[in-house]
């Protein structure tokens, strides 16, 4: 039974690393297409530089761009490696989540959620934009398997006036940091995001996500010397509050336990 057992994960494993990596290119046209002022639906996926339409053999996760060596097949423009890095990315993330959650109905809320930060995080680092859409998928989900998960409407209950508090605290202190500093200093799409996270962390998981968000934003900051931020000084926030918030969901339970046993 025990190697039934390891070789189902095996193969869930290497389900969920190919349905990631699917996605994983997806968002990554969704991200760009948002972002450069195209319709997500309309149109077949086509090269950025020669417009070329892709056929299927250009469109598999990966392999395509190993096999055409970083290289598009009809103009020979090079395809920067950010492509197959975030279908190996989403690949990887997924396959975490499925080892951490089994199959459950807890790891497909927490596999749609996983795939609305990211594509948020790419539409963050294009352009400063953290979509609606994305924010408002991510409610539904969250509203949806609230149904299903939780049989417990108190706490369910109790988990969303702990995200509209957050959410409430931080636009007190970015409103008042405005008033200060005589500029936005947080944008509006990162109060949603905030808001979005707490529904699926709960109120100590949303604390530590909060301080490990800032320490990564701090780092990020750092190595790429604000080369991201724009000219009106904004910094995209975004993709750290979204990578905190995946550590904590996958890593962040010991951490709360911890913190819990202290009182
Ligand atoms: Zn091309």
């Amino acid at each position: 039974m025990i190697e039934n057992d390891a070789f189902l994960t095996a193969y869930c494993c290497v389900m969920a690393f190919f349905i990631g990596s699917v996605f994983g290119s997806f968002l990554h046209c969704y991200a760009w297409r948002t972002t450069h002022g195209e319709s997500v639906m309309k149109g077949r996926s086509h090269c950025p530089e020669c417009n070329h339409v892709l056929g299927p053999i250009d469109l598999i996760p990966i392999l395509s761009w190993i096999f055409l060596g970083g290289k598009c097949r009809y103009c020979g423009k090079t395809v920067p490696v950010k492509y197959p890095i975030s279908e190996l990315v989403l690949g990887i993330l997924s396959m975490l989540i499925i080892l951490r959650f089994g199959i459950s109905l807890v790891s497909l809320r927490n596999l749609i959620f996983a795939y609305t930060l990211f594509a948020l995080t790419l539409t963050d680092l294009y352009d400063y934009l953290i979509p609606d859409t994305c924010i408002l998928i991510a409610i539904i989900n969250w509203l949806v398997f609230a149904f299903f998960c939780y049989e417990n409407l108190v706490a369910t209950g109790f988990t969303l006036l702990t995200a509209i508090l957050f959410a409430a605290c931080l636009l007190g202190i970015v409103l008042l940091f405005d008033k200060i500093l005589g500029k936005e200093s947080m944008g509006g799409g990162d109060i949603k995001l905030v808001f979005v996270c707490a529904l699926y962390l709960g109120f100590f998981g949303t604390m530590f996500m909060l301080i490990l968000a800032c320490m990564i934003g701090l780092i990020f900051a750092v190595v790429t010397r604000y080369r991201k931020s724009n000219e009106n000084g904004q910094f995209p926030f975004g993709p750290a509050l979204a990578l905190a918030t995946m550590i904590m969901m996958l890593y962040g339970e010991p951490f709360i336990m911890w913190y819990r046993s202290l009182y």
